[in-house]
């Protein structure tokens, strides 16, 4: 399979990045992973306005989910559409939260969106066995694996460290992994990682490639979160740029 990281600036867009949204590709099929504030921008950049065949919405924080409620025009409106309804999977609140984003007067995007509430476990979407679990967030928040001929990518969505991600992590190929805080801060409990907590997970979990991403660059220090996770995993490990792609 192949990722192509289409935003991972963390908690706001950056200068070069958009906020969070990860397009997975496998025989074909595309699954878009979360759909933050401006990555609606680099989708028709590196993929195209029409390429998610679904799309996985982790948890609904605003920079996962807000260019969601834009493409919403982009569906319904279109002059050869409007397009067929989209299937979303996400926690329960996605519906009403979309059409409050998008100032949808009846209440309801379901014309644009077939929304599958997400809850812990292992489903297909398209060719992918996807298998999501709770992780440590303060709103429902999702970690996933995906899975394709053998192949392993996981993503940790936005979390602190707990069992669930070291369980979704086991053995991936591509651990794609966030790292919001600079370690040796006071940064408060139960919300993100910071880069030596996302090495510590990556070893833990055995993976075989770690992409570090969700850093917030307008606050934080690359070259610091590099050296942290470095420090706590011996693998290979980069941290993710809009536009960079990924084979699986
Ligand atoms: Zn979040």
């Amino acid at each position: 399979m192949r990722l192509t990281v289409l935003g991972c600036a963390g908690s706001f867009p950056g200068p070069e990045s958009p906020c969070s949204a990860y397009l997975v590709e496998a025989q074909g099929f595309r699954l878009l992973v979360d759909f933050g504030s401006g990555s609606l921008s680099t989708l028709q950049r590196y993929a195209g306005l029409h390429a998610p065949d679904a799309i996985l919405l982790t948890h609904l924080h605003c920079d996962h989910i807000l260019d969601a409620a834009s493409y919403v025009v982009v569906r319904r409106y279109a002059p050869d559409g409007p397009y067929p309804p989209l299937p979303v999977y996400a926690p329960p609140g996605a519906p009403d939260r979309l059409a409050t984003a998008y100032g949808q007067d009846d209440g309801s995007v379901e014309d644009v969106y077939q929304f599958y509430g997400l809850r812990p476990g292992t489903f297909p979407i398209g060719p992918f066995t996807v298998t999501v679990d709770r992780v440590n967030h303060p709103v429902e928040t999702y970690g996933v694996r995906l899975e394709h001929e053998g192949r392993v990518l996981c993503y940790s969505s936005d979390t602190a460290p707990c069992d669930a991600l070291l369980r979704l992590a086991q053995d991936a190929d591509v651990f794609l992994c966030e790292a919001s805080y600079l370690d040796g801060m006071d940064n408060p409990p139960d919300l993100h990682l910071t880069g030596r907590e996302a090495g510590e997970t990556a070893t833990k979990a055995g993976v075989g490639r770690l992409l570090l991403t969700h850093l917030v660059v307008a606050w934080g220090s690359e070259a610091n979160t590099v050296a942290a996770a470095a420090g706590a995993y011996t693998g290979p490990l980069e941290v993710v740029r809009a536009g960079a792609s990924y084979e699986v």
